[in-house]
C-alpha cells in the first residue's frame, strides 16, 4: 500500500526535482506537511533547498494587513455599535453571550463571502425572494421561503416583532462594526480573510512561488476557494485531492460531499494517478463494544498482539486514534512497554489536568465569596474542597487537615478566609482579590508559587511544570487583554465575563508531549489524521457523539437562512467527519474500533453511524465482539457475626449503673442486630460531617434542653396555668434560651456562652421551628395544667435478672426519661419525640419485641421500658406511658396516650407480660449462641451510618 502523501511526494519530485524551492505546498495541517517532507526526503539523495510547506490558514493570513483582535476587545467594540443602533439598555454582561454569537455569525458571513445586506434583509413579501436573490439556487430560495413564510404566521405582537426589530438592525451593526475595526487596524478572523481575497481582484498580492500545490484538503470556505481560483487563473495552482471512488461516486455518502464539488471546480492533473479503489478491498475490521469508557484502552494490547506480523516500528505503520481525546492517559498506560518508540502527536489539553481542576475550585471560591467586615467569608465546602485537594498534599497539609476537622467539629457553615494563613501559599490562596481586574494577577501569583514549589520538590514532575507554565502564559495574556479593554474602552468587566474568558483561554491551552514525531507508534486525535495513512489502526471511542462530533455553534441566523446563503451548518460538519473516517480507512489493512456502551453525561453508549455504515452499507463484514472485564466488584456478601464468650464478656463489662442497657440500644438491636453490634459492641463511631441542616438528633437536643431549662424551676412543684401563660408571653426568654441551645448543640460553643450568637441561613429556619413547636407544647400543657413535675431529664435504671448462657445474671436497664409528671393524680412517663411517630397504638406486647417487623413501634417500646423501670420505685402509683409527638401537637384531637388496641395503657395491666418479653430479649442479646445478622428489610438501611460497610444504599 502506498500512502497518499508518498504518492504526492513522488509526483512532485518527478515534476520539479530541480526546482523544489520554487514550490509552495499547502496542507490541511502542519503534521501532514512533516510526513510529506519525510517521504520527499526518501527520494532525494543530495542536499537541496526544499519547498515551502504551509497550511491554508497560514497562507491567507500571510497576506493580511489587519491585526486579529482578541475576542473581548472585539465584543467590547461590537457592544458599543450594537447599543448605538438598537438603543438597548442591556449591560455589557448581558450582551456578552449574544455578542459571541453575533461575532461568530459575522465571521461565517465573511469567510463565506456572503452579502450581509441580503442575509439580514427582512422579507415580508415572499415574492421579493425571486427578484432580490436571483443569484441563489432554487433550493436556496426555497429555504428562505420556508423561514420567512413561517415567520408570517407567528403572532405579530410577540416574538416576530421583537425578532424583526433586532434583525433589521443587524446589517447596520455589521457594517459599522467592521468600519470601526478597520479604523483601528483590527479585524475578526473572517473579516481579515475576506479583506485579503477581496484585494485579490486588484492583483495587490504577489504569489511569489512558481507553483502552489494544494494537497489533501477537503472542506473549503469561500475565501479559500477565491484564493485557489486566483491561483488557478494565474496557472500556478495544482490540486491533489485524496479520495476513494467508493464514497466519491456514492452521492448518498456524505464523506464525498465536498470533494465531489472540489474535484470538478479545481480538477487534479490527469497524470497524478493514485489507486482510488482501495476502500472496498479486503480489510480486517473489528468493532469492539466495551462496557466502560476508559476500559476501551485495554483493547490496545490485544490489537498489537493480533497485528504483530504487520507491526513495524515506523512512523506511518500503526496509529492509535482517539476519537475520545479524554482517553489519552488511559491509552498511554495500556501501550505495552516492549512496543518501542511511541509518539503522541496530539497536545494534552490542560483542561484534563489536576492543576486545572484546582484552579476551577478557586474560581468557585471567588464566585461565591462574601464580604464581611474587611475580609471575605465563604461557604465551608468551597474552602474544604481546596484544603483537601491533592495539590496541597505536600505543603502544610497537616494544618489544613486540622483546620478542616475544626470546621466539622464546630459545624461552621461559613469560613472566615483570613484565618487560613498557615503558610505563604495558603495565605495567597485565600487572600482573594476584590476587583475583577485583579483576578489574573491573583491566579498568576498562585501559579507562580506552585511552580516554585514543584520545581523544588524531589519529584520534579516535568509535565506538571510544563502545564503550570502554559496556563501561566494563557492567564497572563488574558490579564493583558482585560486590562487593555478596561483602560482603553473604559469598559467594566464583570466576574461572569471574566470567568467565561478564563475558561475559554485555558480551554485552548494544550501541552505537547516530548517525542520523536517521525518514528514509532503514533497516538493522535481525529484532526491529526488528516492526509495520513496507516496500515494498522486502532480507534478508541467510535461512539455516535464522538465521531462525528456533535457540536453546533449557536447562531442568530436561522437554519433555513444559513442554508439559503450557503453558510455552514450541521450537515457540513457531518460531511467533514464522514470524510475523515472513510479516508483514514481506505488504505488501512487492520482496523479495530472500540466503542463504549455506557450511557453517561453526553455519552449515548451507541456505536457511531460510521460503524453501522461499515456493518450494513459496505462490502466489509466487520467482526463484532465485546471486551468484558471481570470487575473487582464482588457480589455483596452478607455480613454475620457470631457471638462468642469474648463478645458477651465485653457486653457484660460495658453494662454498669452508669451505662445501663438503654432503650435506644434495645431498639437498635430490634432494628438490625448488626447495627447493634457495630454501635454497641465494637463502638464504631459514626462519620463526622458538617451538618448543613440541623439533623434530627441535634434538633431533639435543642428542643429537650430548652424545655428542661424552662421547666427546671418547677421540679418538685406544680406548674399552674398562670405559670404557663406567663411563659408563653415571655417571648424574649423563650427565644434567648433556644438561641443558647443552638449555640451549644449546633455551633458547639463552650458553656457559658459568651457574646452574641449570630444565627443565619438554615439555623434561622430551625430557630423559627423550635419557637413554633415549643409554644404549641406549652399550650398543650396549659390545656391539662396544673401539672406536678416529678422529674426532668432524670436517669432511671433497674436491674433485671435473666438466665444467660445457663447462669442467672443481672443486667442493668435504664436511661434518661424526659419528664415524669402527675396530672389529675395520674403519674405519666412522658417522652418528647421530635422525629416521626407513626402511631401510638399497638396490638400486642410481642409485636413490640419482634425485630422482624418492618416498622417496629420503637417509641412505644421505649416509653414502656421507662414505665417498667419506674414501676419499681413508684409501686403505689398507676403509671401511664405518654408520648408528645411534635408532628401531632397541632392536631385538634391531640392525645399523648399510648394505647393497646382501643384502650389507654396503664402499665400495671401489662407489667408481667412485658417483663417476660423483655427478659427474653435481653437473654438473646447476651447469649453466646446469638448471631448479629443484617436486617432483611433493606429500607431500614437507608439512613444507617454503617450502610457503606454493608454496601447497602
Ligand atoms: S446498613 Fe442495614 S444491615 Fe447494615 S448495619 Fe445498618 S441497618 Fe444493619
Amino acid at each position: 500500500m502506498e500512502r497518499f502523501l508518498s504518492q504526492a511526494a513522488n509526483y512532485i519530485y518527478t515534476k520539479h526535482s530541480h526546482g523544489l524551492n520554487e514550490l509552495c505546498l499547502v496542507f490541511p495541517n502542519r503534521r501532514s506537511g512533516a510526513f510529506f517532507t519525510q517521504y520527499l526526503q526518501n527520494r532525494i539523495d543530495s542536499p537541496v533547498v526544499g519547498p515551502k510547506t504551509t497550511t491554508i490558514n497560514e497562507l491567507i493570513s500571510s497576506y493580511s494587513e489587519l491585526h486579529k483582535g482578541e475576542k473581548l476587545q472585539l465584543i467590547s467594540i461590537l457592544y458599543d455599535v450594537f447599543r448605538k443602533h438598537t438603543k438597548t439598555t442591556e449591560t455589557f454582561d448581558e450582551f456578552y453571550f449574544w455578542g459571541e454569537i453575533l461575532l461568530a455569525d459575522f465571521n461565517d458571513i465573511d469567510r463565506y463571502l456572503v452579502n450581509a445586506k441580503d442575509v439580514f434583509t427582512n422579507i415580508s413579501d415572499l415574492k421579493e425572494i425571486e427578484s432580490i436573490f436571483d443569484y441563489l439556487t432554487p433550493e436556496q430560495k426555497k429555504a428562505l421561503e420556508q423561514f420567512w413564510g413561517s415567520m408570517a404566521v407567528v403572532d405579530k405582537k410577540g416574538f416576530q416583532e421583537k425578532y424583526t426589530f433586532i434583525w433589521d438592525k443587524l446589517y447596520p451593526v455589521y457594517a459599522n462594526f467592521k468600519k470601526e475595526l478597520y479604523e483601528n487596524g483590527l479585524a475578526f478572523p473572517g473579516m481579515a480573510d475576506r479583506s485579503v481575497v477581496e484585494n485579490i481582484k486588484d492583483a495587490a498580492y504577489e504569489f511569489k512561488y512558481k507553483k502552489y500545490y494544494i494537497i489533501g484538503l477537503n472542506a473549503l470556505n469561500a475565501c479559500e476557494k477565491r484564493i485557489f481560483t486566483q491561483l488557478q487563473r494565474l496557472g500556478k495552482a495544482v490540486f491533489l485531492w485524496d479520495f476513494d471512488k467508493a464514497y466519491l461516486g456514492d452521492t448518498k455518502n456524505e464523506a464525498g460531499y465536498f470533494l465531489r464539488e472540489n474535484s470538478i471546480e479545481f480538477p487534479s492533473p490527469e497524470d497524478f494517478v493514485f489507486d482510488a479503489e482501495l476502500f472496498n478491498q479486503r480489510k480486517n475490521i473489528k468493532l469492539v463494544a466495551v462496557s466502560s469508557v476508559y476500559g476501551q484502552s485495554q483493547q490496545i494490547p490485544n490489537f498489537l498482539t493480533e497485528t504483530r506480523l504487520d507491526y513495524k516500528e515506523k512512523f506511518d505503520n500503526t496509529a492509535v486514534v482517539l476519537a475520545d481525546e479524554s482517553l489519552l492517559f488511559s491509552a498511554m498506560g495500556a501501550i505495552p512497554e516492549n512496543i518501542g518508540t511511541v509518539n503522541v502527536t496530539m497536545g494534552y489539553s490542560v483542561r484534563n489536568s489536576v492543576i486545572h481542576g484546582f484552579l476551577m475550585l478557586l474560581v468557585t471560591l471567588l464566585k461565591n465569596k462574601r464580604k464581611e467586615g474587611s475580609g471575605f467569608v465563604a461557604y465551608h465546602r468551597y474552602v474544604t474542597d481546596i484544603l483537601n485537594h491533592q495539590l496541597l498534599g505536600d505543603s502544610d497539609s497537616e494544618k489544613g487537615k486540622a483546620f478542616v476537622a475544626e470546621l466539622k467539629r464546630t459545624n461552621s457553615i461559613t469560613v472566615d478566609l483570613s484565618k487560613i494563613d498557615f503558610s505563604p501559599l495558603y495565605k495567597q490562596l485565600f487572600q482573594l482579590p476584590e476587583k475583577v481586574e485583579e483576578y489574573s494577577h491573583y491566579f498568576l501569583k498562585v501559579l507562580g508559587m506552585f511552580h516554585q514549589q514543584f520545581k523544588a520538590s524531589e519529584t520534579n514532575n516535568a509535565m506538571l511544570l510544563e502545564i503550570i507554565y502554559s496556563i501561566y502564559q494563557a492567564v497572563e495574556k488574558l490579564g493583558i487583554v482585560v486590562k487593555s479593554v478596561i483602560d482603553s474602552q473604559k469598559r467594566e468587566i464583570s466576574e461572569v465575563v471574566y470567568f467565561r474568558l478564563f475558561s475559554q483561554y485555558l480551554g485552548q491551552v494544550s501541552v505537547a508531549f516530548e517525542g520523536e514525531p517521525l518514528s514509532g507508534l503514533q497516538v493522535m486525535g481525529i484532526l491529526e489524521t488528516r492526509c495520513l495513512d496507516f496500515e494498522n489502526l486502532i480507534i478508541l471511542g467510535l461512539n455516535e457523539n464522538k465521531w462525528p462530533r456533535k457540536f453546533t455553534a449557536p447562531s442568530f441566523i436561522p437554519f433555513n437562512i444559513r442554508k439559503g446563503f450557503g453558510l455552514p451548518g450541521i450537515d457540513e460538519q457531518d460531511a467533514m467527519y464522514g470524510y475523515y473516517f472513510y479516508r483514514l480507512l481506505q488504505r488501512a489493512k487492520n482496523i479495530t474500533a472500540t466503542y463504549s456502551v455506557i450511557k453517561e453525561g453526553m455519552g449515548t453508549g451507541e456505536l457511531s453511524r460510521y460503524g453501522f455504515q461499515l456493518l450494513y452499507d459496505s462490502v466489509h463484514r466487520p467482526e463484532m465482539s465485546n471486551l468484558d472485564f471481570v470487575f473487582a466488584n464482588d457480589p455483596v456478601r452478607a455480613i454475620e457475626i457470631d457471638s462468642s464468650k469474648n463478645i458477651v464478656q465485653r457486653l457484660f463489662e460495658k453494662n454498669t449503673e452508669e451505662y445501663p442497657l438503654s432503650p435506644s440500644a434495645i431498639n437498635a438491636y430490634l432494628h438490625c442486630k448488626l447495627k447493634f453490634y457495630l454501635r454497641y459492641v465494637v463502638d464504631l463511631p459514626e462519620p463526622d460531617e458538617v451538618k448543613e441542616e440541623i439533623d434530627g438528633v441535634v434538633f431533639g437536643n435543642i428542643f429537650h434542653d430548652t424545655l428542661e431549662e424552662l421547666y427546671k424551676p418547677f421540679v418538685g412543684k406544680t406548674i399552674s396555668k398562670n405559670d404557663l401563660e406567663n411563659m408563653l408571653k415571655d417571648r424574649v426568654r423563650l427565644e434567648n434560651e433556644i438561641t443558647r441551645q443552638i449555640a451549644i448543640h449546633y455551633l458547639k460553643k463552650k458553656k457559658p456562652i459568651k457574646g452574641p450568637v449570630k444565627l443565619q441561613g438554615k439555623t434561622l429556619l430551625i430557630f423559627e421551628n423550635a419557637v413554633t413547636y415549643l409554644k404549641q407544647l406549652l399550650r398543650v400543657d396549659l390545656g391539662v395544667a396544673p401539672i406536678a413535675i416529678i422529674s426532668l431529664e432524670e436517669k432511671y435504671k433497674r436491674w433485671i435478672d435473666v438466665d444467660i448462657n445457663g447462669a442467672k445474671t443481672s443486667i442493668c436497664v435504664g436511661g434518661k426519661i424526659d419528664r415524669v409528671d402527675q396530672v389529675d393524680g395520674q403519674v405519666r412517663v412522658l417522652d418528647y419525640k421530635t422525629g416521626n411517630v407513626d402511631s401510638l397504638v399497638f396490638s400486642k406486647i410481642t409485636d413490640l419485641f419482634d425485630g422482624e417487623i418492618k416498622k417496629p413501634k420503637k417509641e412505644i417500646l421505649q416509653a414502656l421500658i421507662y414505665s417498667w423501670g419506674l414501676s419499681k420505685n413508684l409501686s403505689n402509683y398507676e403509671i401511664q406511658p405518654a408520648i408528645y409527638s411534635l408532628r401531632s401537637l397541632f392536631a385538634d384531637n391531640f392525645s399523648p396516650d399510648v394505647k393497646m388496641g382501643k384502650n389507654c395503657v396503664l402499665f400495671s395491666d401489662l407489667k408481667e407480660d412485658f417483663e417476660i418479653n423483655l427478659k427474653k430479649l435481653v437473654a438473646e442479646i447476651y447469649s453466646e449462641q446469638n448471631t448479629f445478622t443484617q436486617t432483611e428489610h433493606i429500607e431500614k438501611c437507608q439512613y444507617c451510618p454503617y450502610s457503606v460497610i454493608c454496601r447497602r444504599f
